[in-house]
């Protein structure tokens, strides 16, 4: 089994520093429950180049970036047991050096570690389950004939879990997933 883990929304939540610079840069107010759909920077009245800019500046302050969860760093050790687990992130490649500082704090490490292009479908990699925030991304993997694990976030919430398409609220769910799956091939 391939596993590919996302980084934004899924391990790291950057979005108290991005929604400071989004608010400061833009004079606007609009805090985690605003952010209901994946392109809400329509909603505000911003360019999508915009966001993406708050959003690289967002990860300059690595440091002050939180862990979605408690316990990321065992729980990927854990899932590295059923076969090669890769962080597989799709952004601006200058923010790699930020990413791999807080991956160093927070000591989470991964088999490899893989970067493509921001608007690059992962769908396409040679993955056999995915865990991801984005839903661009899960409908592609799903529409593949992959396991897709939606990381629950308020901007996906109106994805619908049906067979291979599935809704997880943490990484306790996302291991009780792959090891039953496991089980179901053997
Ligand atoms: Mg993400």
């Amino acid at each position: 089994m391939k596993i590919a883990i996302d980084l934004d929304g899924v391990l790291a939540d950057a979005s108290k520093i991005w929604m400071r610079i989004l608010n400061d840069r833009f004079n606007i107010k609009v805090d985690k429950s605003n952010v209901d759909q994946w392109d809400f920077w329509k909603k505000i009245g911003i360019s999508k180049k915009s966001f993406e800019e708050v959003f690289d500046d967002a990860w300059k302050e690595w440091q002050s970036i939180d862990e979605t969860e408690i316990g990321l760093k065992e729980n990927i050790d854990e899932i590295k047991d059923f076969g090669k687990t890769d962080l597989v992130t799709a952004r601006n490649k200058k923010t790699m050096d930020d990413v791999m500082k807080w991956l160093e704090m927070t000591k989470i490490t991964f088999d490899e570690i893989v970067v493509v292009d921001e608007n690059y479908l992962k769908g396409n990699l040679d993955y056999d389950v995915f865990v991801d925030d984005s839903p661009i991304q899960v409908m592609e993997i799903a529409n593949l004939d992959k396991v897709a694990l939606v990381y629950d976030q308020p901007w996906n919430s109106h994805i619908i879990s049906r067979n291979n398409l599935i809704r997880i609220k943490n990484f306790t769910e996302v291991i009780s997933y792959i090891k039953d799956s496991k089980f179901r091939n053997q």
